[in-house]
C-alpha cells in the first residue's frame, strides 16, 4: 500500500493536512454552520421556517451551508476565488458533499446546477469557482452535472458594492434557461450566498422553466450577527 500523501495544512502549515489539505484541529475551528436554522434559507431560527420566508417565500424550497461566512472561512474563500488554492474545490466539495448526506432533510436531487458567471467576467477570471465545486459534487454523488442550460445573460456589477435593494434591482432577468427543467429537482451551487438575491432570482428562472424543487447548496453563508 502506497503511505498517504502528506499535504500541508492551508491554515496552521502542519504537516497533518491529510486528504483535504485542512488538519483536525483546524477543521474543528472553522466557523461551521451548525446553529438551528431556516430549513428554507439557511438563516439562524428556531429550526422552523423563519418570519421572513413566511412573509415572503423565495423560490428556491431549502438551502444547505456548510459554514457562516466567517474568519478564516471568508479568506479561504477569497483565495479560492482568484483561483491562488484551486485543490480547495476538492476540500470544499467532499465536506458539502458529506453535510448534504448527512442532513435529516435531504431531498432527491436530478441534475446540479453551479451559478452560471457572465461570459465576460469568466474571461476576466478564468474560471467559474463554483462550477469546480459542482463538478466534483456531481462526481461524489453521481448527480449529472448541468453548466449549460442556464446562462447568466446581463453583465451585473459586482454585487458587495450594492446596498440590498440595488442588488434585487440589478438582478432582475439576468438568467436565461433555454432548456425545458420540467419535472426535475435542482441543486443550485454557489461559493458565498449573501442576500440571497442571486440563487433567489436564478430558482425562479428555473422554476419558469418547469422545475419541480429547486435547493441551495453553498459553502458559507453570511449569517447577521446577533449583536
Ligand atoms: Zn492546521
Ligand atoms: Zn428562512
Amino acid at each position: 500500500m502506497l503511505p498517504l500523501p502528506k499535504q500541508i495544512c492551508i491554515l496552521c502549515a502542519s504537516h497533518e493536512g491529510g486528504e483535504l489539505g485542512i488538519c483536525k484541529p483546524c477543521l474543528n475551528d472553522l466557523s461551521w454552520h451548525s446553529s438551528p436554522q431556516c430549513p428554507q434559507c439557511g438563516l439562524i431560527s428556531d429550526g422552523s421556517i423563519c418570519g421572513s420566508c413566511l412573509k415572503a417565500p423565495p423560490s428556491f424550497d431549502a438551502t444547505h451551508a456548510l459554514f457562516s461566512y466567517d474568519y478564516p472561512v471568508d479568506k479561504l474563500l477569497q483565495h479560492y476565488k482568484y483561483k491562488e488554492t484551486l485543490h480547495l474545490a476538492n476540500t470544499f466539495a467532499a465536506l458539502l458533499t458529506n453535510k448534504i448526506q448527512a442532513s435529516t432533510h435531504s431531498h432527491k436531487i436530478d441534475r446540479i446546477i453551479p451559478m452560471p458567471m457572465h461570459a465576460t467576467r469568466l474571461k476576466q477570471r478564468g474560471f467559474n469557482q463554483a462550477l469546480e465545486v459542482a463538478r466534483l459534487m456531481g462526481n461524489n454523488m453521481q448527480i449529472k452535472l448541468d453548466y449549460q442550460s442556464c446562462q447568466r445573460i446581463k453583465y451585473t456589477p459586482p454585487q458587495a458594492s450594492l446596498s440590498l435593494k440595488e442588488r434585487i434591482k440589478s438582478i432582475r432577468g439576468v438568467f436565461n434557461c433555454a432548456q425545458s427543467l420540467q419535472g426535475l429537482n435542482i441543486a443550485l451551487v454557489d461559493d458565498v450566498m449573501t442576500t440571497g438575491a442571486s440563487l433567489n432570482e436564478l430558482a425562479k428562472t428555473l422554476k419558469q422553466a418547469g422545475a419541480t424543487h429547486v435547493e441551495c447548496w453553498v459553502i458559507a453563508r453570511t449569517l447577521p450577527k446577533p449583536y
